[in-house]
């Protein structure tokens, strides 16, 4: 499959605001936003301040920015949203608790990682076990009673050393609860809309997908 290798504060900068895709950079004055609130390219400062939006573009941008801010492939997204329509209950909100329930996501969420792409490396990377049994798989779903905790092999590594102290202390989502000394979370519930901010309108994705 393709992968975006191209710079991701290119994607902020393309839909308007901080989707914070790189750590600690993303809070300090070398943010790509902060400098350039504009998109990209030769004419990108006169699109944001001469486009008037239309209904699909205003819809095109929020699912493009859903997929962006979780790191999901489009076809994979649709995938979600298909299987969002099959549950029961309102499809934009089903849609927003599987990408909260994505792996990546939830590690991100523990504060295991400082961006949902680094997050979602971690993962690959095989460091990280959900109820004892390696996972390298970003998508998978936790679900409540699900453990995650890092590999003891990995703990070894200096990434995760210093974790324990710097964690302590540390705010997670109601739905997790953190053992920081453990460096293990646990779902103990499932995620709520809120749970996925307020930035996100899962309306207008809907609507995208409802016109095709
Ligand atoms: Fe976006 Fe972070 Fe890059 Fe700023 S530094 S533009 S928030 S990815």
């Amino acid at each position: 499959m393709a992968r975006y290798c191209d710079s991701v504060c290119k994607l902020c900068r393309r839909e308007g605001e901080k989707l914070f895709l790189k750590g600690e950079r993303c809070f300090s004055p070398k943010c790509a936003f902060e400098r350039h609130p504009y998109p990209g390219g030769m004419h990108g400062r006169q699109t944001k301040f001469r486009r008037k939006e239309s209904d699909f573009s205003l819809q095109l941008r929020a699912k493009q920015k859903a997929r962006r801010v979780y790191g999901v492939y489009e076809r994979q997204f649709r995938r979600y949203f298909q299987r969002a329509q099959r549950q029961k209950g309102l499809t934009g909100t089903n849609l927003l608790v599987l990408l909260e329930s994505r792996l990546d996501n939830v590690v991100y969420r523990l504060k295991f990682a400082d961006s949902r792409p680094q997050a979602r490396q971690l993962v690959r990377h095989g460091h990280l076990d959900v109820n004892g049994s390696k996972t390298d798989i970003p998508s998978y779903l936790v679900k409540p009673g699900d453990v995650i905790s890092v590999r003891e092999l990995s703990r070894q590594k200096a990434y995760f050393k210093e974790m324990p102290q710097e964690l302590d202390g540390g705010q997670v989502p109601p739905w997790l609860s953190l053992d920081a000394a453990g460096l293990t979370g646990t779902v103990v519930a499932a995620p709520a809309r809120d749970d996925a901010g307020a930035t996100l309108n899962e309306q207008l994705i809907v609507e995208y997908y409802s016109r095709r």
